[in-house]
């Protein structure tokens, strides 16, 4: 299977979700050969990867950050990162508003929810977020805007285990958004599903996938 066969397999599943096409760990040739084929989404995991990616392939690609962001590392994606999906901590969320203050832009990002039963993965919980999205920094923040939630469900074969993760952050992602009503709070985008979960993430209401094994083939590493 080519790697535009495969986009065109995942596509015909989307039903008006996004797809984001996560390149981690390939070639640049493999997202030229998906950006021929009319993708412009790429998902990265690695500032440094993403950047070098980002300065020798087209400059109509959007750059997609997965993966835990490190704060010292945040400057060199801010200029032309086009949605973090991985903001897990107010500390984070203050540097990438500090950075994009520094060249006055506002920088979309997607809060990253815990919502795995088993796995032991980055992100926040339901008090957390609370905590951050009434908080005074938060408020004062305004080179950022949140425009969603992220979360990965467990890795796991039980498909009603996954689909109750999915559906817990759905139920967040509708909470937050009767509760709240700031100019910064714009939820709409709700990032969920993978290779292995991403139909069942769609039939729960995620507006964008982030696909990887399943359009470049199994990885040897991270
Ligand atoms: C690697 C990764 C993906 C894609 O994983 P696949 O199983 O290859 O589709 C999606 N989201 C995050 C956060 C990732 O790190």
């Amino acid at each position: 299977m080519s790697i535009i066969s495969n986009i065109n397999e995942v596509k015909k599943k989307l039903d008006g979700c996004q797809l984001i096409a996560v390149s981690k760990t390939k070639p640049k040739e493999d997202i030229l050969a998906a950006y021929e084929g009319g993708q412009r989404a790429f998902g990265e995991n690695k500032v440094q990867e993403m950047a070098d990616k980002a300065d020798a392939l087209p400059k109509d690609i959007q750059w997609h950050m997965i993966g835990h962001l490190q704060r010292n590392k945040v400057k060199y994606i801010v200029p032309f990162v086009h949605l973090i999906h991985s903001v897990d901590s107010v500390r984070l969320l203050k540097e990438i508003n500090k950075q994009g203050e520094k060249i006055e832009r506002v920088v979309p990002v997607l809060l990253q929810m815990h919502i795995a039963e088993e796995d032991t993965k980055f992100g926040l919980d339901e008090n957390e977020l609370h905590e951050l999205l009434t908080s005074e920094e938060f408020k004062n923040m305004n080179f950022i805007e949140v425009q969603g939630l992220m979360g990965m469900a467990t890795f796991t074969e039980d498909k009603e285990k996954i689909r109750r993760e999915f559906k817990f952050l759905k139920k967040i992602f509708d909470k937050v958004n009767s509760q709240f009503n700031d100019e910064k709070l714009n939820l709409k985008e709700l990032s969920m599903g993978m290779s292995g979960d991403y139909p069942i993430a769609i039939e729960e209401g995620s507006t964008m996938v982030r696909v990887g094994s399943a359009i470049f083939g199994e990885r040897n590493s991270h």
